[in-house]
C-alpha cells in the first residue's frame, strides 16, 4: 500500500489522530454482555464522532422486564441486525423520537431462544453540551415517577481508553431510582426495582475505569523498568 492510500480512507483523507478499524458486529455481540448495554463500537467518541453502539436483548427464565423512557438532543438512528421472537425484524431501520421508549423489544420475554441485535447510532455534536435524560414512568398509569438529566459530555478523565458516559449517568440514575420509594404520585403504585445488574450500565463503566487504571500501571512500570 502506498503511503497516500494509508491516509485516505473511502476517498477521504484519514481525521488526524484516528485509524479506520474493521468491527465485525456479530463478533462483537461477545463483547455486550448486558441486556441493551450500548456498547460502543470504535473507541472514537469525541465532539463530532459518529458512534454506533451495539445492543443486545436476551430472553430467558432469569430475563427481567423493565421499562425506561429515554431523551437525547441527537437523533438515534436504530437499525436492527438479528432477531428471533424479538418487535423487531432484521434489516429494520428507524430514527428515534427525542424521547423513546426503551425495553427488552422480545415477545415472549421468557423464551431462552428470543433475542434481538440492534445498532444504535448517534453522534456527538460539537458543543460542550450533551443532554440526555432518563425517566421512568408508572407501569400502572403512566404518570412520571422519576426523572434525571445529564450532560453526557463531562465525566470521569479517562487516559486510554475512551469512556461513553451515557451508560455511567443511566447506571447514577436506575440507583438513584432503586434507592427512591419508588411509588406514582398519582396512583400510589409501587414500581418494580429496575434490574440494575442485567443491563450492565455500571458494569461498562467500572471496566473502562480498571482498563485505564491497569494501562496507566502498567506504563509506569514499563518507565522504572527502562
Ligand atoms: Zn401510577
Amino acid at each position: 500500500m502506498t503511503a497516500a492510500a494509508q491516509e485516505a480512507w473511502f476517498g477521504q483523507p484519514l481525521v488526524p489522530g484516528k485509524k479506520p478499524i474493521k468491527k465485525n458486529l456479530f463478533e462483537e455481540i461477545i463483547h455486550a454482555t448486558g441486556t441493551l448495554e450500548l456498547v460502543p463500537v470504535f473507541p472514537y467518541l469525541d465532539d463530532g464522532a459518529i458512534v454506533p453502539c451495539l445492543s443486545v436483548s436476551i430472553g430467558g427464565p432469569n430475563a427481567r422486564k423493565f421499562q425506561f423512557f429515554h431523551e437525547n438532543i441527537v437523533p438515534e438512528v436504530l437499525l436492527c441486525l438479528a432477531g428471533e421472537d424479538s418487535a423487531l425484524q432484521a434489516g429494520q431501520m428507524m430514527v428515534l423520537p427525542n424521547m423513546h421508549g426503551v425495553n427488552n423489544f422480545l415477545k415472549d420475554l421468557a423464551n431462552e431462544h428470543a433475542y434481538m441485535v440492534v445498532l444504535i447510532t448517534i453522534r456527538m455534536n460539537s458543543q460542550d453540551n450533551q443532554n440526555e435524560g432518563f425517566v421512568i414512568r408508572c407501569e400502572k398509569c403512566n404518570e412520571l415517577v422519576y426523572r434525571r438529566e445529564t450532560n453526557i459530555k463531562h465525566g470521569p478523565e479517562r487516559p486510554y481508553y475512551p469512556e461513553f458516559y451515557a451508560l455511567g449517568f443511566y447506571a447514577d440514575a436506575i440507583d438513584e431510582f432503586n434507592a427512591s420509594a419508588r411509588i406514582c404520585p398519582k396512583c400510589n403504585h409501587v414500581q418494580e426495582p429496575f434490574p440494575d445488574e442485567q443491563v450492565g450500565w455500571r458494569r461498562y463503566a467500572q471496566q473502562v475505569a480498571v482498563a485505564n487504571r491497569a494501562r496507566t500501571a502498567s506504563e509506569q512500570r514499563a518507565v522504572h523498568c527502562g
